[in-house]
């Protein structure tokens, strides 16, 4: 990947909280790239100083390999979306897509054919002449991502573009800023605390916490192989198992303790030594139900387990089991949900060796 956006090192403070403490990015061109992470964690500082908003304390924000850490926001070429749209309310749709472009001097033509496209592109062609007020939550957000556009900027920035709308208006409009994103291509910096959101729409995803950056990785990379427990708590849903190794085991294998299960489990994990302390995560859909012990010859580990709850969710459903002291939680779906299950009830517990990760150090 081509360095396009560079945040090298940076650092802000507000009194004694690190609110971006030492965070390094490099963000290609055209990239959908999200930061996500807990309320509080730094995601909008540091949108606020790739916009040009705030001054980093230490560190460099470089874009094509300029130096542009004290550029004013106008000077760069970087647009952002905000949560509450921002609008002109005296202002029509059209007024407020061309602001820019007329306050650059652009000619009439230009400013006519650059902002008939905007609103082709956000299908906003029948609401040009109304004003804010007049306007459903998507298509506000739609007229603030067109605002955004329209100046043609290299980065766009959205901070939690989606966060006023409700859940199916939500789903609608990510397909739209992905149709949107592939039309233009532009690179798109996506600020969430929705992990959902990032998912579906992110090519990458840098998870932070408490100003710091946990992992950068691909959706699928984080959700299969979370750096640590932070990031395996994070995205998605997530059962901890805390284990002691026990033996190497040929191709990439360990025998572990895990505590409260009777039988030793196998993972798949290198670079671990017998004695390790470890947190073994796997993720509830990887768990399964069996009314017979698995044969100690499968390699499948399994833990007998008691029924605590079912809950339904129409296409899943979940449930947690207790284990000793250990609680399961199980996401079952399709034909698994078929074989009815009731509180009570005693079940095996199994997962595959390959479904376990060690995601840090056990304590
Ligand atoms: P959210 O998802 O709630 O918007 P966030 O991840 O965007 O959270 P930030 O807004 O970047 O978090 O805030 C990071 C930390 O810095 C928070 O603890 C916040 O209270 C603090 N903070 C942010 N702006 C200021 C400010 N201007 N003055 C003092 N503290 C601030």
């Amino acid at each position: 990947m081509q360095e396009f956006l560079v945040t090298d090192h940076v650092s802000k403070a507000f009194g004694a909280l690190r609110a971006v403490d030492d965070v390094s990015l490099q963000i290609g061109q055209g990239e959908v790239f999200s930061l996500i992470g807990p309320s509080g964690c730094g995601k909008t500082t540091l949108l606020r100083m790739l916009a040009g908003f705030d001054l980093p304390d230490r560190g460099r924000i470089l874009l094509h390999g300029k130096d542009m850490t004290a550029l004013p926001p106008e000077k760069r070429p970087v647009n952002t979306v905000f949560q509450n749209y921002a609008l002109f309310p005296h202002l029509s749709v059209w007024e407020n897509i061309s602001f820019g472009l007329k306050m650059s001097g652009k000619g009439r033509a230009e400013i006519k054919a650059a902002v008939e496209r905007m609103l082709g592109l956000t299908r906003l062609e029948e609401q040009a002449q109304k004003r804010p007020a007049q306007l459903s939550g998507g298509q506000k957000q739609r007229v603030a991502i067109a605002r955004a556009l329209v100046n043609e900027p290299q980065v766009l920035l959205l901070d939690e573009p989606l966060a006023a709308l409700d859940l199916k208006l939500r789903q609608h409009m990510l397909s739209e800023l992905s149709a949107l994103h592939r039309e233009v291509g532009t690179t798109f910096i996506y600020v969430t605390h929705d992990q959902g959101e990032a998912l579906s729409l992110s090519d990458r995803i840098a998870v932070m916490n408490e100003g710091r950056v946990q992992q950068v990785a691909t959706p699928a990379e984080l959700y299969e192989s979370p750096a640590n427990a932070f990031v395996a708590g994070f995205i998605g849903d997530a059962n901890f198992f805390r284990a002691s190794v026990q033996e190497m085991m040929p191709g990439g294998f360990v025998r572990v303790q895990i505590d409260g299960l009777g039988r030793p489990a196998v993972i798949s994990v290198p670079d671990l030594k017998p004695g390790d302390l470890v947190r073994v995560m796997v993720r509830p859909e990887n768990l399964h139900l069996s009314l017979d012990r698995p044969l100690a010859s499968e390699r499948v580990n399994c833990a007998q387990a008691v029924v605590e709850e079912v809950i339904y969710f129409g296409a899943h459903e979940r449930v947690r089991l207790r284990a000793g002291m250990q609680i399961m939680h199980i996401q079952r779906s399709g034909n698994e949900c078929r074989t009815a299950i009731r509180p009570g009830d005693a079940w095996w517990v199994t997962f595959q060796p390959e479904a376990g990760r060690v995601v840090g150090a056990g304590d």
